[in-house]
């Protein structure tokens, strides 16, 4: 049973957090958090170790519903010049069961198009058919709507209902997952399956995977992204128990031999990763499909990580689709792509877009806030990039 409690908030849109250098996401996002907590209830979940309200999320399922935040997220929206695509949402999925109750995610999804300014959403739930609308292409729209830009993640884990209810618990059935890609495909939005996280011994046969795969792709995906199960050190017991209970002693051993890897939170062994990788990365070449890894390093030196995605991503931006960065003149309320940007920053070194910082990210080696985001806009208005438009 979850309860609920409405929150007045005032937090901030922000970048990516980074910890240690440690960033494998090649594009920047605006990052969006309707919700603290969550239906699903994956037991896995890494919000279960996050700090405030996500501490009484974890104890007692309590989740927190901001409820102004729609109107939060327009008054930042309209200080800034410069934007990059909305990500909905790191931590929660914006369409568990609440959603139908509060519509935060559809309100946030709608300032954002207000704006012209490109939204993604992960989920492991329908997506609402009013999304689908909401951001698909229509006859009304111009060349420059950022529909263009605004695709949609779904995660699968397996094919295995019985095993999906003990996984995703208050997710949607495999069927209705697929379904999900089908109904994108078929008004034109870009989708992405996402396999994360692969639970070692449980969701990782090599036969399973491929029918994960080759089913997205009969029902229009074009990338896949995976990642193996990490396990953050303040829930470790709670993730243990909870494997031993439902898969057995056996499984429980096997897992303390396979993590031991500490990368921020506990990790599989590299070479359980590599493997899994190595045969994803051949799976989806040869299916056609682009593919790429979430989070996933290995340790070079005790403060040194290098991302995975080097040796196996096939595509430009690890979520598989360039979305530029979005910017907009002082005086209009709309904003524009900039059209010479593929969008990935982290390996961008010609810095078309003449915003300093944004290529490589490395002036700020912690991620990016609301400020830098209004410094970026500053900048922008003052230099040579308003060319751009
Ligand atoms: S759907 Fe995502 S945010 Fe929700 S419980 Fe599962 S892992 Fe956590
Ligand atoms: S031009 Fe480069 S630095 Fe600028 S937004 Fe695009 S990818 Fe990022």
């Amino acid at each position: 049973m979850y309860t609920y409690k409405c929150v007045q908030t005032a937090k901030e849109l922000h970048g990516w957090y980074v910890v240690k250098n440690r960033r494998e996401c090649t594009a920047e996002r605006l990052l969006i958090n309707p919700y603290n907590g969550c239906s699903v209830g994956c037991f896995f979940c890494y919000a279960r170790a996050l700090p405030g309200n996500f501490e009484l999320f974890h104890k007692e399922n309590t989740i927190f519903v901001f409820e102004n935040f729609p109107e939060v997220v327009e008054q930042q929206i309209q200080n800034l010049n410069v934007a990059s695509c909305g990500y909905l949402s790191p931590v929660t999925d914006p369409f568990q069961e609440i959603e139908s109750q509060f519509q935060l995610s559809k309100k946030i999804i709608e300032v954002f198009l207000k704006y012209n300014i490109p939204i993604e959403f992960i989920t492991k739930c329908k997506i609402p058919d009013e999304i689908i609308q909401l951001i698909k292409i229509s006859d009304s729209d111009d060349k420059n709507t950022c529909k263009k830009h605004c695709f949609a993640q779904v995660s699968v884990l397996t094919t295995n209902e019985n095993l999906r209810k003990i996984l995703v618990p208050n997710g949607a059935s495999v069927d209705i997952l697929f379904n999900n890609f089908k109904r994108l495909a078929e008004n034109n939005i870009f989708s992405v399956c996402r396999i994360d996280p692969i639970l070692p011994y449980i969701t990782d046969k090599k036969e399973d995977l491929k029918e994960i795969v080759f089913r997205a792709k009969d029902n229009g995906v074009k990338h896949i992204i995976a990642s193996v199960m990490d396990i953050p050190l303040k829930i470790y017991d709670y993730v243990m128990q909870k494997i031993k209970e439902y898969f057995g002693t056996s499984v429980y051993y096997d897992y303390k031999k396979l993590y031991i890897e500490k990368i921020g939170y506990l990790n599989a062994k590299l070479d359980y990763r590599m493997k899994i990788f190595d045969f994803l990365r051949n799976l989806c070449d040869k299916a056609n499909l682009t593919f790429a890894l979430c989070m996933e390093y290995r340790i070079v030196d005790e403060d040194t990580y290098e991302g995975l995605n080097k040796i196996f991503m096939s595509s430009t931006n690890c979520e598989g689709i360039d979305i530029p960065i979005y910017v907009r003149k002082p005086t209009e309320k709309k904003f524009r792509a900039v059209d010479s940007c593929d969008g990935a920053c982290l390996n961008c070194v010609e810095n078309k877009c003449g915003i300093e910082g944004l290529a490589q990210g490395k002036s700020y080696p912690k991620g990016f806030k609301l400020k830098d985001y209004k410094r970026f806009s500053e900048k922008f208005v003052e230099s040579f990039t308003m060319k751009l438009l």
